[in-house]
């Protein structure tokens, strides 16, 4: 705490790993030496750049750019950009923190990074985003690389950002080298990569069910979030005959009690697409809008934060379980507040980290990397396949890890076994 000063995110993702592996690290000594998890928690270096680009009127616009290099103990940087006006350094700490234990879970040689810019995209036009973009990329072009550092989308960032910086990238180095992921197909991009983190949440969840002898079929499902991993999930969980009974963005919560159909969910999605909200759904799409209302508060089974950090508090966990929810899994990077959790443990519900849960994103950006190293592409079914086969391996190494007292705990599986592979690593490294 003293050397982080009011870097809450960051304080509460590390407080919250720390509780379960700190006894993992006092009981082997080659880990306890090597200080793995002070070691950690200092980033190998922080980037930090200006971002000037002008907007439409021909004013200048000055922005500040990031890239959080935490841990490349395993593999290069890897982790997403955010375009967001909340973006600073203790948010992005916790993100590439996150992100450190989530790459080792998926089994791949990822090491961990975050960045972005405090960059608002909201009613920007296609010309300034495309500027932006390529001012950013001007400087991060010097920092990253396919064997050095990563970097895909996040918040704010998708195939057309993912586009522009890639351009900008290729342009600067006078390359055309894998150092973006989530790039378009047509030039090296990955199939399923858009869908994978949603699509790998339900296969997280479906795991979750069957582990307890229960199926996706039927369930109710309140998913927060009209974004991509939001909008993913809810096409997947409607595939698997589930009942996506809400979605949701900072104007409100839409509700369809017997559940949306594919229409509704293309539907927020060609919102979020053209910088619009929820509140007007058409008729025939069968739902209703609540003005400032949260997702919680509506009769489910199943729970799915996919919005962003800290989007559920005590009060919402306690009122999404008084509606029904017997299973939290997070789409979202660390979206239940530490009190959320704490009263989540405390009901003995279903819970599972992000870093667990949605690890299908980066692990399919893994695969997009080691498609472009080989220059070898695979279709659309074998990346499926690769995902679901992954994400029942994390959910799996989860549970194992997190097994005690007759009960599961995917949170401190998560986070040992994450810990365990990057502390092997860091250990093995001597003092350098
Ligand atoms: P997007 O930008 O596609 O969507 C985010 C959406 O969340 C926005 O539409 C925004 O609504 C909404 N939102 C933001 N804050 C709130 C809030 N307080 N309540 C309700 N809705 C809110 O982002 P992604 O889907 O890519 O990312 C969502 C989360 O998933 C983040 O935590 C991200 O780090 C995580 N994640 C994403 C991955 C990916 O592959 N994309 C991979 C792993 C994790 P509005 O339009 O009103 O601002």
């Amino acid at each position: 705490r003293d050397r982080n000063p009011g870097e809450d995110a960051f304080l509460q993702a590390v407080e919250e790993v720390a509780e379960d592996v700190l006894t993992v690290e006092k009981a082997n000594s080659a880990f306890a030496a090597a200080r793995v998890l002070e070691q950690l928690t200092e980033p190998d270096r922080i980037i930090t750049f200006r971002v000037v680009w002008e907007d439409d009127t021909g004013t200048l616009q000055i922005n500040r750019g990031w890239r959080v290099q935490m841990s490349n103990a395993i593999g290069p940087y890897k982790g997403g950009l955010r375009f967001h006006p909340s973006v600073q350094p203790s948010i992005l700490k916790f993100l590439a923190f996150e992100q450190v234990f989530k790459n080792a879970l998926t089994g791949l040689p990822l090491g961990g990074g975050k960045g972005g810019a405090d960059f608002d995209p909201k009613g920007r036009s296609e010309g300034e985003i495309m500027r932006f973009c390529q001012a950013f990329m001007a400087e991060l072009a010097h920092h990253i690389g396919p064997d050095e550092d990563v970097p895909a989308g996040d918040i704010n960032v998708g195939p057309r950002e993912i586009g522009y910086l890639f351009g900008a990238y290729k342009k600067h180095h006078g390359l055309f080298q894998g150092a973006l992921t989530g790039k378009g197909q047509a030039f090296g991009g990955s199939a399923m990569r858009v869908e994978a983190t949603g699509y790998g949440l339900i296969y997280f969840v479906a795991a979750m069910l069957s582990e307890q002898g229960d199926l996706l079929e039927g369930q109710r499902i309140a998913i927060s979030g009209k974004g991509n991993v939001a909008t993913h999930a809810a096409e997947k969980a409607i595939v698997e005959g589930a009942r996506v009974v809400t979605m949701s963005d900072t104007s409100g919560t839409v509700h369809c009690a017997d559940g949306m159909d594919q229409d509704a969910v293309a539907w927020v999605r060609a919102q979020k697409a053209a910088g619009g909200d929820l509140s007007n759904p058409p008729k025939a799409l069968g739902l209703t809008f609540h003005e400032g209302a949260l997702p919680w508060q509506f009769e489910a089974d199943i729970a799915l934060p996919c919005a962003t950090q800290n989007e559920m508090d005590a009060e919402a966990a306690k009122s999404a379980m008084a509606g029904g929810v017997k299973l939290i899994a997070e789409g979202a990077n660390m979206p239940l507040t530490a009190d959320a959790l704490a009263a989540v443990e405390e009901a003995g519900i279903l819970y599972a980290p992000g870093k667990a849960t949605n690890a299908g994103g980066v692990a399919i950006s893994g695969l997009e990397m080691s498609q472009n190293a080989h220059g070898q592409f695979s279709t659309a079914e074998e990346v499926d396949r690769a995902l679901m086969r992954i994400m029942t391996q994390i959910h799996d190494t989860a549970r194992d890890e997190g097994r005690a007292g007759g009960r599961i705990n995917y949170r401190r599986g998560a986070n040992i076994a994450g810990y365990r592979k990057v502390a092997t690593a860091i250990a093995a490294f001597g003092v350098i």
